[in-house]
């Protein structure tokens, strides 16, 4: 494996320090005075330690947001200071960006280059949503009755409660951030247990740029405990989480008693369909690039791909040899192209929907040996012979795994069938050079989100998931709207 790069001073600095909770401005050891480590999934040891938060603090952020909003002036806060706030967290974070990107791809795995690409994310994130502040405007209907003159007006919802996965910390961080702010909430932010570092630095950040207390907590801590706790919590209105399906569920589950606002970012199995006219090396590429980007450990991975059979056994072996030829090591190695896993567990998950294709007799055409040691790494893997029974077809594996199928109907009817054969509907990819086909198929797919020859994703899009895939949209406007209730005034003149 590649050397790694030494760790930057201030990231060093930064990991000896014992971490608390970001509650109304302060910094504070979890209450039961209880700590995690968190680990380098290159080698498996320790890196530093995070506050576990549980109820007890979980209770003391949501009441501090709450006063932020409600007595603190949060709610009077002009919408250009809002913008402003967030451009200045923005600013800070391309300050630290070196930093912050060490610091991503120590804690989650992932190479340096992407976790570069997702500092730059998150600041241009928070931009994005900066502009959205004061910017959403009620109407002023016609009414039946002559007499009376209405409008409506959008405000902010309330305490939001933000729950985030391990796959893009810093990402999703900010895409919680940004449109809560701006829509004129407070916010509670809750990282995953396994990647909490660079949310942690997030927040010393938004001290620096002068949030006031109490508008952005976040508070660390185990799902069960601290995320359960902040779901479950009256006084939230809202919660934006991202995650698992499974876990999308008991969110949801736990808002009903208080009827909270609920967005779910989830899992998806999303298909990749190759067609005879496309550019076939960009394709194959860019589908070898949308299983492997992070691992595989992407929501909009696309996981299972059908070639047409004219181009089948050519998109086989571009695809192969291209995960073939990804170098697997630490993502603090600028060689490296493919980190481990986030964790033991789910390094685990993936062996044995490996072991199910192989036992189910899918054909491994690319993938082997990762490197051994203490390290989380699975090599990029192509199976072939997937059917539609299988684990492997069906279930988000969130690896390095594509299944690849031929297909030969030419009728999109029976190709979107395929492609919703599936719990989920976050994604689907779609490279031809036939436009009309590519909208037709592209209107068939149960999915939130199309994308056709290698488009990427953007801001002002919205996304979400059709089905299990979740609940809502975030991103573009609709991202912002999620955080915010409708009122009609209606006057008798
Ligand atoms: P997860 O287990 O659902 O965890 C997500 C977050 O929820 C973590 O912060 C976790 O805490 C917390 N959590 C766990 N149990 C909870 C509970 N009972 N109540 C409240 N919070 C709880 O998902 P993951 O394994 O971290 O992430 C992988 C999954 O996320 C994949 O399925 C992937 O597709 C999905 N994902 C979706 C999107 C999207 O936008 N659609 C984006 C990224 C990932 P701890 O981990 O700290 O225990
Ligand atoms: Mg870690």
């Amino acid at each position: 494996m590649s050397d790694t790069l030494p760790i930057p001073e201030k990231v060093r600095v930064f990991l000896a320090r014992t971490h608390g909770l970001l509650i109304d401005g302060a910094w504070h050891a979890a209450a039961s005075g209880r700590t995690l480590a968190t680990e380098d999934p290159a080698t498996g040891a320790a890196i530093g330690h995070i506050a576990a938060g549980g109820s007890e603090d979980i209770d003391a952020a949501v009441r501090a947001a709450d006063w932020a909003l409600r007595e603190h002036g949060w709610r009077a806060m002009p919408p250009p200071e809002r913008t402003r706030l967030l451009w200045t967290l923005a600013d800070l974070i391309e300050r630290d960006a070196e930093e912050l990107a060490f610091l991503e791809s120590l804690d989650n795995g992932m190479p340096l280059a992407l976790a570069r690409f997702s500092v730059t994310g998150a600041a241009s994130g928070l931009r994005y949503n900066a502009g959205w502040a004061g910017r959403i405007a009620g109407e002023v209907p016609t009414l039946s009755a002559p007499d009376h003159h209405a409008y409506t007006v959008y405000e902010p919802v309330g305490v939001v409660g933000a729950i985030i996965p391990w796959n893009l910390p810093l990402t999703m961080a900010a895409n919680k951030i940004g449109p809560a702010i701006a829509a004129g909430c407070t916010l509670v932010l809750k990282p995953a247990e396994l990647t909490s570092l660079t949310a942690i630095w997030l927040g010393e950040l938004v001290v620096e740029a002068g949030f006031p207390r109490g508008v952005v907590n976040i508070v660390t801590g185990l799902g069960a405990e601290a995320g359960a706790a902040l779901a479950a919590h009256p006084m939230v209105a809202k919660i934006s989480f991202t995650g698992s399906t499974a876990t999308g569920q008991a969110i949801a589950a736990a808002a009903v008693p208080t009827l909270k606002r609920v967005t779910l970012e989830l899992g998806g199995k999303s298909p990749v369909f190759i067609f005879p006219d496309a550019d076939l090396d960009a394709a194959a590429i860019g589908a070898a690039n949308g299983i492997f980007l992070n691992s595989g450990q992407v929501c909009v991975a696309g996981s299972r791909l059908y070639a047409h059979r004219q181009v089948f056994d050519r998109i086989v072996d571009t695809v192969a040899s291209r995960a073939d030829a990804l170098s697997v090591g630490p993502g603090t190695a600028p060689a490296t192209q493919i980190g481990p896993l986030v964790s033991a567990g789910q390094k685990q998950r993936v062996e044995s929907f490996l072991a199910d294709g192989a036992r189910d007799g899918c054909m491994r055409v690319a993938g082997g040996a990762a490197p051994t040691g203490a390290g989380h790494f699975v090599r990029p893997t192509v199976l072939a012979g997937a059917q539609p029974h299988m684990s492997v077809y069906r279930e988000e594996i969130f690896g390095p795994v594509l299944t690849i199928m031929p297909f030969e109907e030419d009728d999109l009817d029976a190709l979107a069938a395929r492609a919703n054969d599936t719990r989920y509907g976050l994604a689907a990819n779609i490279w031809t050079r036939d436009i009309s086909r590519a909208h037709r198929l592209a209107r068939l797919i149960d999915a939130g989100t199309i994308r056709v020859n290698g488009a990427g994703i953007d801001h002002a899009l919205p996304f979400g998931g059709f089905k299990q895939s979740g609940w809502g949209r975030e991103n573009g406007r609709e991202g912002v709207l999620a955080h915010m209730e409708l009122k009609s005034i209606a006057i008798r003149l």
